[in-house]
């Protein structure tokens, strides 16, 4: 159950409203995202009435459906993430994250900056420490490769996002300063993982599991601004496909508009996941961005014959140079209303 609580709420009425919670047997948190809300877990239902009449208490949401500080009713307002001048979400123009699957090492990282970089993405993505379905599958550098992104955003000026696999290593996250926390589909409902990332501060990108509907994303992403972290971006890379389907996942494009309707928080899609083949990725990169995406997240690699992990969906260099001037030459790129409809694309002004 959750209390949200009026903006002139005091300590006194807070800690009132806890105690009587606690007499009752349950238990109660106060969390103070923006304005306080509190927590209960365990409280009888014949006490309901009883407390949401306690001063302090604007409303109470007993069936919780755990969209409440994700939700357009609770904020109008677009969210917009900014990480080192970078905007994502609200009117900004699409922002670009590439880079390889993994971190291989530090020739085959400096040599993919330097073609990310050219092309003009806004962050390099990499993953040092890599979830992998088989254990003898690449795992990764670990600390080595978060070392190794620190001296590529720093040689090349470019933002990092690289996935967090397990919460033991949040520490080295900071740490190291990595510019945003990437918790991948597998970690979508690692409870204590999305606590913790709220509790670091660092922006999150939270990717959508892909046997999860769009409810549960947020719910998920509910943890993380509960926690008093309201940097967070979603990241669509695809729901499980029928079998026999030609795609690795299939790209829920309807998510982007669904979540822009329930949601003040940026949603970017990840177009080589959901293809797991580099052939469709540019093809669904537009239609992300056409559909209202806040970004794009592509795998990238100069060698992807070559590469440990996610290869054949991995764009060349050159592709992605490619795919930033179609899109420009599209005029998707430019800004964009701050609440997303279909009639405000400037790309639809500008062919009509
Ligand atoms: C990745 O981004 O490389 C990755 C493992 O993606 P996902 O968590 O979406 O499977
Ligand atoms: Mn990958």
């Amino acid at each position: 159950m959750l209390l949200i609580l009026k903006s002139e709420s005091t300590d006194q009425d807070h800690k009132r409203i806890m105690e009587r919670v606690q007499r009752a047997g349950g238990s109660a948190e106060l969390h103070t995202p923006k304005e306080s809300v509190i927590v209960i877990n365990g409280c009888p239902p014949s006490l309901v009435d009883e407390i949401g009449s306690l001063p302090g208490v604007a409303s109470v949401r007993r069936n919780a459906d755990g969209q409440w500080l994700t939700s357009r009713e609770k904020q109008p307002e677009d969210t917009v993430v900014e990480i080192r001048g970078c905007r994502i979400g609200g009117t900004s123009p699409p922002a670009l994250m590439a880079g390889p699957c993994a971190v291989e090492s530090r020739d085959q990282l400096f040599q993919i900056a330097e073609h990310v970089k050219e092309a003009g993405a806004n962050f390099l993505r990499g993953g040092a420490f890599k979830p992998r379905t088989s254990p003898y599958s690449f795992q990764g550098l670990g600390e080595a490769g978060l070392e190794l992104l620190c001296e590529v955003r720093d040689r090349f000026d470019l933002r990092i996002v690289t996935e967090l696999r397990d919460v033991s290593a949040i520490d080295l996250f900071l740490k190291h300063k990595i510019d945003m926390v990437q918790i991948g589909a597998r970690n979508m409902q690692n409870y204590e993982m999305l606590r913790l990332a709220g509790q670091s501060g660092l922006p999150v990108l939270l990717k959508r599991n892909p046997a999860c509907g769009i409810s549960e994303w947020l719910q998920a992403a509910e943890y993380i601004l509960l926690e008093g972290n309201s940097q967070v971006v979603l990241c669509e890379r695809g729901v499980t496909a029928a079998r026999g389907s030609q795609t690795r996942y299939l790209l829920d494009l309807a998510a982007v508009p669904i979540v822009k309707e329930m949601s003040h928080l940026p949603v970017i899609v990840d177009p080589s996941h959901a293809s797991g083949d580099r052939r469709w990725v540019p093809a669904l990169a537009h239609a992300a961005i056409a559909a209202g995406a806040s970004g794009l997240l592509v795998e990238v690699h100069h060698a992807a014959e070559q590469a440990l992990c996610d290869g054949p969906q991995s764009i060349s260099p050159t592709t992605l140079k490619e795919l930033v001037a179609t899109l420009e030459s599209h005029a998707y790129t430019v800004k964009r209303s701050s609440v997303w409809a279909p009639g405000n694309l400037r790309l639809i002004e500008s062919r009509s």
